[in-house]
C-alpha cells in the first residue's frame, strides 16, 4: 500500500465530509507516534451517538469528491477547482479496520461525490459496508450516505450492511433546490427516503414473525438541512422538517450553518455567516417538536416566521401564552408541565414522581433541578406566590433576560442543555 498516497487522499477526503454534519463532529488529538498510516489527528475523526446513546468515534470520509453535479453550494460542485481524490473500496475497508485495531475509531461514516451515476456511487459505498460486514466480520457502527437517485434495489441492500442511512435534502424548499441545483429533483431525494422508512418497517414486521430477519438499518435515517444559503424562513426550515419526521419517521434531522465557499450570486456573500445561535435556536425547536409534545405550528406560523434569538423558543411559546400561567406544580398536567420555561424533561419525570409521595414546593424544585429564574414566573408550588407576575410578556422578557446572563448571552453553543 502506498502509504504517502493513501494519507493524501485521506486529507482531502475527510476534509470534503467535514460539511456533512449527520453526525456531530470534532477532532481527535489521539496521535501514533510510530511513522506511518494511523496518524488519527484531525483526519476524518469524528463522534456520533448510537441508537442506545453511546457516544461513538467514526471515520468519518468520502469514498471520493468527484462530482457529475455542480450544486451551488457545495465545495465539491464538478465546477470548483479543487483537488480531487477518490479511494478505492479495499481501501476505505481496510482504513477502517486498521483505524479499528488501533482503537481510534469504532466506526464509519462514509459519503461521497457522486460520479458516473447515483447508482454506480450507491453500489461501491455498499461494497466497502459489505466487505467490513462479510468478509472483516466488522460488527462496528456504520453510517452510509445514500446517494440521491439511487435505485429502490441498492437502498434495499444497504440498509442490510448500515446501521444508519441518510439523504440529505440540503435545501429545505423546493424552489431552493431549483435555484441552487438546477440539476436535481426533488423527487430523487424523496424516493429513497421512503424505500428506506418502507424497508425499515417491513423488516421489523417480519422479525415479530421470523427470528432469523436481518436487521434493516436498525439506526434508522437522518437527514441534513444547510440553512441560510437560500432566503428560506426558519418556518419555511422547521415546517419541512416536521414534514420529514412525520413522513419518514426520520430519527434526526440536522442543521448545518451555510459555510459560504463562492461568490455565485445566488448564494449569500462570501464574507456572511449564518449565526451559530440561529442552528442553536432550531435544534432547540427540534426538540420542543420530538420530546416536549410541541406541534411546530404553535412556534412558528404565518405571524411568527422566524425564532426569538434573545431567548429560547420554549420561553418564547410561554411569553405568547401568558394566559395558561401561573400553573401549579403539584396539579398541572404533564402535558403543560412540559411546556414551563425552565423545567426539562428529566425534571418533569422527577417531579411527577416526587408528586406521589409529598406536596413539592421551592426547595424541592431547586433540588430537582428546575430552572428557577425562568420557572418561578410560570408556576405556583405552595400557598405563597413567589414572584409578582403582573407584568407584560416584553418587560418579562427583559427582567428574564437580565436575570440570566449566562444562559441568553454568553454560551449559547450548547444544544442539549438549554431547556
Ligand atoms: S451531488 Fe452532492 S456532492 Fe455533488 S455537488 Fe451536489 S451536493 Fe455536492
Amino acid at each position: 500500500m502506498d502509504f504517502d498516497r493513501i494519507k493524501e487522499k485521506l486529507n482531502i477526503l475527510a476534509d470534503a465530509a467535514k460539511y456533512d454534519v449527520s453526525c456531530s463532529s470534532s477532532g481527535s488529538k489521539r496521535k501514533n507516534t510510530k511513522k506511518g498510516l494511523g496518524d488519527s489527528s484531525g483526519m476524518g475523526i469524528c463522534h456520533s451517538y448510537t441508537q442506545d446513546g453511546r457516544c461513538v468515534s467514526l471515520l468519518k470520509i468520502l469514498l471520493t469528491n468527484h462530482c457529475i453535479f455542480d450544486c451551488a453550494y457545495c465545495v465539491t460542485r464538478r465546477s470548483n477547482d479543487i483537488k480531487r481524490a477518490a479511494f478505492k473500496v479495499q481501501e476505505v475497508v481496510d482504513l477502517t479496520i486498521s483505524f479499528y485495531r488501533r482503537n481510534y475509531i469504532e466506526g464509519l461514516f462514509l459519503s461521497s461525490g457522486i460520479f458516473k451515476s447515483p447508482d454506480h456511487t450507491m453500489e461501491r459505498l455498499i461494497q466497502v459496508a459489505k466487505k467490513l460486514r462479510e468478509e472483516e466480520n466488522f460488527n462496528g457502527y456504520i453510517h452510509l450516505k445514500s446517494i440521491p437517485g439511487a435505485s429502490d434495489e441498492l437502498m434495499r441492500e444497504a440498509g442490510l450492511y448500515a446501521d444508519r442511512l441518510s439523504v440529505n435534502i440540503e435545501i429545505p424548499t423546493k424552489s431552493g433546490l431549483k435555484l441552487l441545483a438546477p440539476e436535481k429533483n426533488h423527487e430523487d431525494f424523496m424516493k429513497p427516503m421512503k424505500k428506506v422508512k418502507n424497508e425499515i418497517i417491513q423488516y421489523k414486521q417480519e422479525s415479530k414473525l421470523i427470528k432469523s430477519t436481518p436487521k434493516y438499518a436498525p439506526a434508522g435515517q437522518s437527514t441534513q438541512m444547510i440553512v441560510g444559503a437560500t432566503g428560506e424562513s426558519d418556518r419555511d426550515i422547521m415546517y419541512s422538517s416536521a414534514f420529514f419526521y412525520k413522513n419518514y419517521n426520520m430519527k434526526r434531522v440536522y442543521y448545518s450553518g451555510y459555510v459560504p465557499i463562492s461568490n455565485d450570486p445566488r448564494l449569500p456573500a462570501l464574507n456572511s455567516q449564518v449565526p451559530m445561535l440561529r442552528e442553536n435556536r432550531l435544534y432547540q425547536t427540534d426538540w420542543l417538536m420530538r420530546f416536549y409534545g410541541f406541534d411546530v405550528r404553535e412556534l412558528l406560523n404565518e405571524d411568527f416566521q422566524f425564532l426569538d434569538m434573545d431567548i429560547d423558543p420554549k420561553l418564547t411559546w410561554a411569553l405568547r401564552n401568558r394566559h395558561l400561567f401561573p400553573v401549579d406544580i403539584n396539579r398541572v398536567d404533564k402535558q403543560l408541565l412540559l411546556r414551563i420555561p425552565g423545567v426539562g424533561l428529566k425534571s418533569v419525570n422527577k417531579i411527577l414522581n416526587a408528586r406521589k409521595f409529598r406536596k413539592l414546593n421551592w426547595d424541592h424544585l431547586k433540588k430537582i433541578g428546575i430552572a428557577s429564574n425562568r420557572a418561578k414566573y410560570f408556576i405556583t408550588c405552595d400557598s405563597r406566590e413567589k414572584e409578582l407576575r403582573d407584568i407584560s410578556s416584553e418587560n418579562l422578557k427583559s427582567i428574564i433576560m437580565q436575570n440570566s446572563q449566562s444562559k441568553f448571552r454568553k454560551d449559547l453553543s450548547n444544544q442539549l442543555s438549554l431547556f
